[in-house]
């Protein structure tokens, strides 16, 4: 397959016109993949304006707030969406838990140990929907980290010896043009965005209301000093296609 030329083309399409020619095109070998933040609410919801038949998954890393879990349940059931729900399995986490005298707290004693918590609980799950797929879709766009500005909107990954179209739909959309598009369509969202959060994933202390004028991604993992506001899953080696 010709990547670069499909990235350069995909790269330069609106996120509606993309969307409908990934699912044209890759059918059930697309998939995408959301922790139900605003940016994949949006996603769904331009999806289902021209189709029904898309797949969605997430990620139950085991600690996710109770209220994730409600709105989840409330989205599906709005979308009519099948979500395919992946998460670790038990004895990786129970593995995990007996490394540390901080068990379920294990992200607490050290920045490894950290990001070994993120990868058993979300990389490993992720790890299981990308085996089924062709088109990795993500929420992230390139204004909610520095880190994330330098990501691209359609990227190659490497993922067990074959490459995967890893593709960021919304990834030049701004935090005013999510918003706008949420008010105009009258959209619910998460209600943790209610109580002061700008961004929703594990429980706290993993993730903790944001302070007036900071990153959204700074209410990750606040006692790192490492500033990488990031859990692996958008960590992989990427290209641009011209090797591939
Ligand atoms: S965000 Fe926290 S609890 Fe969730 S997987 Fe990462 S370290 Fe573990």
């Amino acid at each position: 397959m010709d990547y670069h030329s499909l990235i350069k083309r995909w790269t330069a399409l609106p996120a509606q016109d993309l969307l409908d020619e990934i699912f044209t095109s890759y059918g059930t070998r697309a998939a995408l993949g959301t922790s139900f933040q605003k940016t994949g609410l949006v996603a769904i919801d331009l999806l289902s304006r021209h189709r029904q038949d898309f797949r969605v998954f997430t990620i139950d890393t085991g600690r996710l707030f109770p209220e994730t879990h409600a709105y989840m349940q409330a989205i599906s059931e709005r979308y009519r969406l099948a979500l395919e729900v992946f998460s670790s399995d038990a004895n990786d986490v129970a593995d995990l838990l007996a490394t540390s005298p901080y068990g379920e707290y294990l992200f607490l004693e050290s920045a490894a140990l950290r990001q070994e918590c993120c990868y058993v609980r979300k990389v490993l799950p992720r790890n299981k929907a990308l085996r089924t797929l062709d088109v990795w879709l993500t929420g992230v766009r390139k204004d909610q980290s520095s880190f994330r500005g330098t990501l691209r909107k359609v990227e190659v990954i490497e993922f067990e010896g074959r490459p995967i179209l890893k593709v960021m739909p919304l990834f030049d959309w701004t935090q005013e043009q999510i918003d706008d598009y949420i008010r105009k369509r009258d959209l619910p969202v998460h209600p943790l965005y209610a109580k002061g959060f700008a961004t929703i994933g594990c429980q706290a202390p993993c993730t903790t209301p944001s302070l007036p004028g900071e990153a959204p991604r700074n209410g990750r993992w606040r006692w790192e000093k490492s500033g990488l506001k990031e859990c692996s899953l958008h960590l992989d080696k990427f290209d641009d296609g011209a090797g591939i």
